[in-house]
């Protein structure tokens, strides 16, 4: 039987002090569906569990105001949601994230708080409207019970290479914020991960936020995730998209390919996405740089799929996001 002090800081700096004086003792926990899995399988046997129930600001979805419309597109599908409106129960500990609005210039950009439960992603029309591969991760993780608890900071700080949020976004450039005893620091995603379950947080840091930059116009984004059986299931591998077309409406101008469970961390194809900039958004195009992908990826074999099949299936599933994205139609259509 798992014995431990179960401690609920009041505010950020008190749980950094929690955790600087724990030091490896303690392990921070949000929804606790992947900490407690390990804590029952003996994996993990901290003394200290640092809880972010009780901080509010840990659960919010926060964009600059898109087109500065509002528009129907805003706000959450959760029933009374509107943008501006802060939702009964906004903190952590129950009820859905606040969605605020302001009418930065820098337009779409978000800042999601890390104790943000996916489903408040999943629910977002402003996300879905805008950042579509993310929400789709989002809906795509576990049952609607695991992400009414699993947060995405979660997803995120437990580093599994088939983590399906954290995959996503690394199509949107986001970065992570990580406050500890030092202050503040903030640095890329992909900068973050360092292997299976291994990050670049310190002990005693607590991930506030992700942060993802407005990715501007005629950008058309997808994630597909792949698994042996339809249900609740990890994926066997991930592919996620982004394109941004340039003013003709036509020539890539800038394109990011995010895979999962194809290197030991989510990942991007540099050279995949290198081969579609500048270049016109065909199918042939496309086919090369989903090669190109395949060919640079790390798959190996697991008990979930074979190497050989992974690298296939990324041939097989970059065109096939870009087609769900809306970005073949939108060329075709201009
Ligand atoms: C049945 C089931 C199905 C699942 N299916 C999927 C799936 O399909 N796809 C997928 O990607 N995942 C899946 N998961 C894994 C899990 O639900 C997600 O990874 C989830 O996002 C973890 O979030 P959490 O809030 O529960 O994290 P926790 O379990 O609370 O924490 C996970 C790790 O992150 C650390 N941590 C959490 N938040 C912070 C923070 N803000 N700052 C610093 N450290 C932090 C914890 O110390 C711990 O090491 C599944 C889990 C279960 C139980």
């Amino acid at each position: 039987m798992a014995s431990f002090e179960f401690l609920t800081p009041q505010t950020l700096p008190e749980a950094v002090d929690l955790l600087a004086s724990w030091g490896e003792e303690a392990a921070v926990v949000a929804g606790a569906t992947d900490l407690w899995v390990n804590i029952r399988s003996g994996k993990l046997a901290p003394k200290a569990l640092v809880s972010l129930r009780a901080l509010p600001s840990m659960r919010s979805l926060r964009h600059a105001g898109g087109d500065g419309n509002g528009g129907p597109g805003d706000g959450a599908r959760t029933p009374g949601a509107a943008t501006g409106t802060t939702l009964p129960g906004g903190a952590a500990g129950g009820g859905a994230a606040s969605i605020a609005a302001g009418a930065s210039p820098s337009g779409g950009a978000l800042t999601i708080g890390a104790a943000t439960p996916h489903a408040d992603i999943e629910d977002s029309l402003w996300v879905a409207e805008h950042f579509p591969a993310l929400q789709q991760a989002c809906a795509s993780l576990g049952s609607r019970q695991v992400r009414n608890v699993g947060t995405l900071g979660g997803n995120i700080c437990n580093a599994a290479p088939c983590a399906d949020s954290a995959t996503a976004l690394m199509l949107y450039d986001a970065t992570v914020v990580l406050q500890g005893p030092d202050g503040e620091r903030e640095l890329p995603l992909g900068e973050f991960f360092i292997g299976p379950g291994q990050t670049r947080r310190g002990p005693a840091e607590v991930l506030t936020q992700i942060r993802v930059a407005d990715p501007g116009p005629r950008t058309y984004s997808g994630y597909l995730k792949h698994t042996r059986r339809k249900g609740v299931e990890l994926a066997m591998m991930s592919v996620g998209a982004r394109v941004t077309l340039a003013e003709d409406g036509l020539t890539v101008r800038r394109a990011r390919i995010s895979l999962g469970v194809c290197a030991p961390t989510p990942t991007c194809s540099a050279g995949g996405e290198l081969f579609l900039e500048g270049k016109p958004l065909t199918r042939e195009n496309v086919a090369r740089a989903a090669e190109i992908a395949a060919e640079e990826s790390r798959v190996r074999d697991s008990w979930r799929g074979k190497a050989w099949y992974r690298r296939e299936m990324i041939r097989v599933l970059v065109p096939r996001v870009i087609e769900q994205s809306g970005a073949f139609a939108a060329v075709e259509t201009r």
